[in-house]
């Protein structure tokens, strides 16, 4: 071991990353364990990615977040890519190994089922279908992790149609797409039912997709944090059902890369929670 250890460094990568809550959440629970470390927030064009990325671990960086728009790109640099982030075809956590390897996982599905195991502990994910909607980078996670879980149908749909099916060749026969003007129809019996298309964000247009037919003993969750609450959230709770919002899963994707890096695994209780929002 050297004289003179280096402090280690950690960041989220994205472009832009200005509006980032990992800083807040890294750095507080830095603060909380007292552990010495520095998170920061580091703006890399995609032009730029694998020079910068090569650079940081010189720098004594010990691994990043990765977020928009590099998620997918950054599975090219990384030396080991977990099967999980292979299967997804995204990274949101990077390893910078002291063999100088870089190591790339995705954390987004266990993070998506950790929020909802912690916030609804009475979900039985295996006990009726799951509608999923949406198709993006978040959904694949997401649905990763629900096949993952044993959910035995997932019902998916999104406004543009060959995504929803690019999902279900890559993820089998238990997922079935749907055209996204059916969505209210998909409601019936299902169990578990999941925003991830970025509506329903602040600025953004409310979801138009009706919840008259939901099961009241449903689990009803939203990606978006901002608002915690959403519409889609709201109007699910007059129907009478179990809702989760975002933050949670934000939090607990973001505790795997913190134990590595850092050394301890943190707590996502209802203090980090308040760290995030306050900030
Ligand atoms: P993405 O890859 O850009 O996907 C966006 C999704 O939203 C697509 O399904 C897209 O449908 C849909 N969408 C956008 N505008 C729409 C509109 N006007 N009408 C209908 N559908 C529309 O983004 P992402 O990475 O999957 O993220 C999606 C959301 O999840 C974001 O709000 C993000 O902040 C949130 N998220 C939260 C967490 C967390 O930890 N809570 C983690 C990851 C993501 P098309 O395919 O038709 O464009």
């Amino acid at each position: 071991m050297s004289e003179h250890p280096r402090i280690p460094l950690a960041g989220v990568i994205g472009h832009p990353i200005a509006h980032s809550r990992s800083p807040a959440l890294h750095n507080y629970w830095l603060r909380r364990y007292g552990l010495k470390g520095h998170y920061v927030p580091i703006d890399i064009a995609p032009m730029e990615l694998a020079e910068m990325v090569q650079t940081l671990p010189r720098l004594g960086f010990v691994g990043l977040n990765v977020t928009i728009p590099h998620k997918e790109a950054i599975l090219q640099i990384a030396d080991i890519v977990t099967d999980r982030a292979a299967l997804i075809g995204a990274a949101n956590t990077l390893i910078f190994r002291k063999d100088g390897k870089i190591h790339a996982d995705n954390t987004d599905g266990s993070g998506f089922i950790a929020n909802l195991r912690q916030n609804a502990p009475k979900w039985e994910p295996t006990s009726g279908p799951a509608v999923v909607l949406g198709a993006g980078g978040a959904a694949r996670a997401v649905v990763a992790a629900l096949v993952e879980v044993g959910v035995p149908e997932i019902r998916l749909t999104n406004r543009t149609r060959p995504r929803a099916d690019a999902l279900r060749s890559d993820f089998g026969a238990k997922i079935h797409v749907y055209e996204w003007v059916q969505a209210g129809n998909l409601m019936d019996d299902a169990v578990t039912v999941i925003n991830t298309t970025s509506l329903g964000m602040t600025g953004k247009l409310d979801l138009p997709v009706s919840l008259h037919r939901l099961n009241p003993g449903a689990l009803v969750n939203d990606l978006v944090y901002t608002p915690l609450k959403t519409q889609f959230l709201i109007e699910a709770e007059a129907q009478g059902a179990k809702v989760v919002d975002g933050l949670g899963m934000l939090l607990h994707q973001a505790a795997p890369g913190f134990e590595r890096w850092f050394g301890l695994r943190p707590e996502v209780d209802e203090a980090t929670r308040q760290a995030v929002l306050s900030a």
